[in-house]
């Protein structure tokens, strides 16, 4: 069986990377989409996103682990699942305040595509606090993101918000 795991991915955190790790061992193929979400303006482009998360799942290759295939769309869900023949929309759940609007999509999405499953995986305990946004938001401020996001994430993280430094 074939899942996909969308997400603005803004950037890829170790929360995320978690999730797909554990994806890998529960499914024979994982395509890991970015969403190009025209109301979002991204901090980082669809080619550094997609180059953020080819670099830190090269790692997961084996016999017991699905392929990894990293894509992106600009449609709904549910349309890129069935492109990639995938039977399941993965997402993750960190506390109630995702449940909320993880469940009005997962309905949505059901009276779509009914064929398509939504699967939430929860979030590991030691990355329930982490988020795209607050991760922007500590290295926007020079603190250490390094525990929140893999090597890459961090370098281009150090990149954007130094900019302007000599
Ligand atoms: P969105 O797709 O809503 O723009 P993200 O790209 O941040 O959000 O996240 C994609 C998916 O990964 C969502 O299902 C989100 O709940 C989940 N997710 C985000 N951060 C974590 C984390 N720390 N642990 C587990 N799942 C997470």
């Amino acid at each position: 069986m074939r899942a996909l795991y969308p997400g603005s991915f803004d950037p890829l955190t170790l929360g995320h990377l978690d999730l797909i790790e554990r994806s890998a061992r529960l499914f024979d193929g994982v395509i890991v989409a970015v969403l190009q979400n025209p109301s979002k303006s991204p901090a980082f482009s669809l080619d550094q996103r997609l180059q953020q998360i080819r670099q830190a799942t090269a790692h997961l290759a084996g016999p017991q682990l699905a392929t990894i295939e990293v894509g992106s769309f600009d449609g709904l869900s549910v349309d890129y699942a069935r492109q990639c023949g995938a039977e399941v929309i993965l997402r993750g759940l960190r506390a109630m305040s995702d449940f909320e609007f993880e469940l009005q999509i997962a309905h949505t999405n059901k009276s779509l595509a009914p064929h398509v499953e939504t699967l939430f995986l929860a979030t590991a305990v030691h990355h329930s606090f982490l988020s795209s946004s607050v991760v922007k938001e500590v290295a926007r401020f020079g603190g250490d993101v390094r525990h929140m996001v893999p090597a890459g994430v961090a370098d281009d993280l150090s990149r954007l918000f130094n900019r302007n430094s000599p």
